[in-house]
């Protein structure tokens, strides 16, 4: 497949995180003066307020705005809402506010908009990412950053760097800048960091998960009730947990 042509419309989606942030900029430097580079962010009512700053700062410093689009059958934007009205929250293969609030609304957007190439935050040390989404989803998608070589912590550096503060979630331990209280997590490392950290939205979270029968910690090699979990039970390091959420969620991206 060849590059860009003139007048291409490039969709780079921002997800909030540092590494779609850098992978935006590093677009406009490259197609900037030949392209449509439009970055587009599929928002998510449960994450970090902070992350609005991030976007607003991330638009400041690349001159440009972020394009907001969710899909239409969800105009909340809330995972919430998405777990209720499907009486579900996690399935074996994925979560049901991936796949509505994420890849639908990017859906929506390409039903409405053409686009000739997508851009990823996928880093250097995540060419087989890269590869598994070009494969399953979309061929026609530029590997900028990994072909610049940037890592998730090249990224981070580059925007703190700008003067851009990461998004507070970070410095508060979690992995990734997705919502508070992901479903994806079975961690009870990750899900005792939200009690501690976010006490209303862990009560939230076993609340609605017990109502709906959703088992989302594993403890002990036994999948339990949030409102089951010790407090001072421990898992893997959360450095471990690779999986974001996004267009590119990977559909069994259950971390533990
Ligand atoms: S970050 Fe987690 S909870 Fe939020 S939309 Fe993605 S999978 Fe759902």
């Amino acid at each position: 497949m060849s590059g860009p042509e003139p007048g291409d419309v490039i969709a780079v989606w921002f997800s909030n995180g540092a590494a779609s942030a850098v992978a935006a900029y590093q677009t406009l430097q490259r197609y900037g003066n030949l392209c449509d580079v439009r970055i587009i962010n599929n928002p998510v009512l449960e994450e970090d307020e902070d992350n609005l700053r991030f976007g607003r700062d991330v638009a400041t410093w690349l001159g440009q705005p972020i394009i907001s689009h969710n899909s239409p059958v969800y105009p909340t934007a809330s995972a919430v809402d998405v777990w209720d009205k499907r009486g579900a929250m996690v399935f074996p293969r994925g979560a049901p506010c991936t796949v509505h609030l994420k890849k639908e609304a990017r859906q929506d957007y390409e039903r409405q908009h053409k686009v000739d190439w997508h851009v990823l935050g996928f880093t250097a040390d995540e060419a087989g990412r890269h590869a598994r989404f070009v494969l399953t989803e979309r061929s026609n998608v530029l590997p900028i950053l990994i072909e610049a070589g940037l890592t998730k912590a090249d990224c981070a550096a580059l925007l703190q760097a700008n003067g851009i503060a990461l998004p507070r979630v970070y410095a508060e331990g979690y992995p990734n800048a997705n919502c508070i209280g992901c479903v994806k997590a079975t961690s009870p490392t990750y899900w005792n960091l939200v009690r501690r950290t976010r006490p209303e939205t862990f009560d939230a979270r076993a609340e609605q998960s017990r109502r709906l029968g959703a088992r989302l910690v594993r403890y002990r090699g036994k999948r339990i009730y949030l409102d089951e979990l010790p407090e001072d039970a421990v898992g893997r390091s959360l450095k471990t947990m690779t999986v974001e959420c996004g267009i590119f969620c990977e559909e069994k991206g259950v971390f533990g």
